[in-house]
């Protein structure tokens, strides 16, 4: 019997964004910037993060959340970089439909822009 043989793959892969990467990585170098950023915020002290599932190790979830897809990713409407996971939304900073924005615009510009117009509103009553 002929073992059958795989195709090999030639073609480089590709990130979810569309950028090419190494065949042995998930996810091109901006992509995991903004991966690692948005998870690196939300862990506890003691480097486990809180899921549906319980406490895991950051490094497994963020094994998980490769394997899972970092989809949909586009650029950020603030730095121009890549966001991933469906981003987030950039309002006040940018109030165009369906605008999104990369975690660290997230914290750096949309979060204290919102704290600020609630202290506009506050003060206008
Ligand atoms: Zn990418
Ligand atoms: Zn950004």
């Amino acid at each position: 019997m002929k073992k059958s043989k795989k195709t090999k793959v030639t073609t480089p892969n590709k990130c979810a964004c569309g950028s090419p990467i190494e065949t042995d990585e998930f996810i091109c170098d901006e992509c995991a910037d903004d991966l690692y950023y948005g998870i690196y915020r939300n862990i506890s002290s003691d480097m486990k993060v809180y899921t549906m599932e319980g406490e895991i190790d950051v490094d497994d979830y963020i094994e998980i959340v490769i394997k899972r897809g970092i989809g949909p990713v586009g650029k950020c409407c603030i730095c121009g970089k890549n966001y991933i996971r469906g981003g987030n939304n950039p309002k006040p900073v940018n109030m165009e439909n369906g605008a999104r924005c990369c975690y660290r615009c997230n914290d750096e510009y949309v979060l204290p822009a919102r704290i600020d117009e609630t202290l506009n509103k506050c003060g206008k009553i």
